[in-house]
């Protein structure tokens, strides 16, 4: 897989660029503040439709217009494709695969994979267990369709049990919804987390070996998937996860009834990274937190790479 053109218009600091690759490595240098982020970001939008570092699509226009653009010459499974995004400040974004309109950002996943490693991904070890999670969704969406599905429809399901949990005292006949969303919120649930767990058993092998390559043996990554504690088997088949999510968030409705928040569910879930035993947010330094994420990263690549018989593009940002 590879990419052999780009094009930007009114991305972030480009104006009208076009730019053509090599078809093995390239390497981008200039002065601080040049574009050198923002070029690869471009690269991983068009994989994904999203960006590690935006939090919306408006950041990506360029600060004087109102519309971007961006497309990329792909070529992979022996074919070439040509992905393009269109991002408006005022309107929904559109999305193209050789020229037919995608549905969702998934299709661009068919026809272009990154794995983007940059200084922020030191986050991935350090932050809290939201960052690690993204980088769980981000890799599985990629990777499976269904998986992009199931996470679209438990986030929709968890905006409106929030505002059900806000508003039900001024609004009580809201509860007799709530049901309806549990459910809906542990079917979904159950295929985050069997995705989820599949996915970190495989990263939790690779990672590790790459962590020994890098350490030069002297050192042992592991990584654990952490989800619902009623969940015993995390690797079960969705339908005994469903059972223990229902009993899971049966036994915390007071709860989530008292603080008003939605408590039980995989939208709380973490990967636990340890070094040597020792839990690597708390203990690492600083060339640890970076090997360990390299390892984690190179790790989803080499996922990628297995799933797809092709090496996702390897974004290296300095
Ligand atoms: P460094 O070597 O310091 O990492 P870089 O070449 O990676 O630099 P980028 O992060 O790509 O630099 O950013 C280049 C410039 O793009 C920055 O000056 C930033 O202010 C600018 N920029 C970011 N977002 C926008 C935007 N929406 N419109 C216009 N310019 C933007
Ligand atoms: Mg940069």
């Amino acid at each position: 897989m590879r990419i052999d053109g780009l094009s930007l218009e009114s991305f972030r600091n480009y104006r009208r660029q076009e730019l053509s690759f090599d078809p093995d490595c390239n390497v981008i240098f200039g002065d601080n503040a040049q574009g050198k982020t923002n070029l690869l970001e471009a690269i991983q939008y068009l994989s994904c439709g999203a960006s590690d570092r935006a939090k919306s699509d408006r950041e990506l226009i360029a600060f004087s217009a109102e519309r971007a653009a961006l497309s990329g010459e792909i070529f992979s499974r022996n074919r070439e494709f040509v992905l393009r995004a269109e991002l408006d400040r005022r309107k929904r974004r559109k999305l193209w695969v050789n020229r037919v309109p995608a549905k969702t950002a998934a299709e661009l996943s068919g026809g272009l994979q990154t794995v983007f490693f940059c200084p922020e991904d030191l986050l991935l070890i350090r932050d809290g267990a939201a960052a690690r999670r993204r980088f769980l969704d981000a890799a599985l969406c990629q990777l499976r369709p269904r998986y992009a599905a199931a996470l679209a429809s438990y986030r929709r399901a968890y905006v409106h049990k929030t505002r059900i949990l806000r508003d039900c005292d001024q609004q009580p006949g809201l509860l007799q919804t709530l049901p309806e969303f549990n459910e809906r919120l542990v079917q979904c649930g159950a295929v985050l987390i069997h995705y989820r767990a599949q996915f970190v058993e495989r990263l939790a092998d690779i990672a590790a070996a790459n962590h020994a390559d890098c350490s030069g043996g002297r050192e042992c990554l592991k990584v654990s998937y952490q989800t619902v504690s009623s969940v015993q088997e995390p690797l079960a088949e969705p339908a005994i996860l469903v059972r223990q999510l229902r009993a899971h968030m049966e036994e915390h409705k007071c709860a989530e009834l008292g603080s008003r928040l939605c408590l039980s569910g995989p939208h709380k879930d973490d990967l636990l990274v340890e070094i040597d035993g020792r839990d690597a947010k708390t203990y690492c330094s600083q060339g640890q937190t970076r090997t360990a994420a390299l390892s984690l990263k190179l790790a989803e690549r080499e996922i990628y790479k297995n799933a797809s018989g092709e090496a996702p593009v390897l974004l290296l940002d300095d």
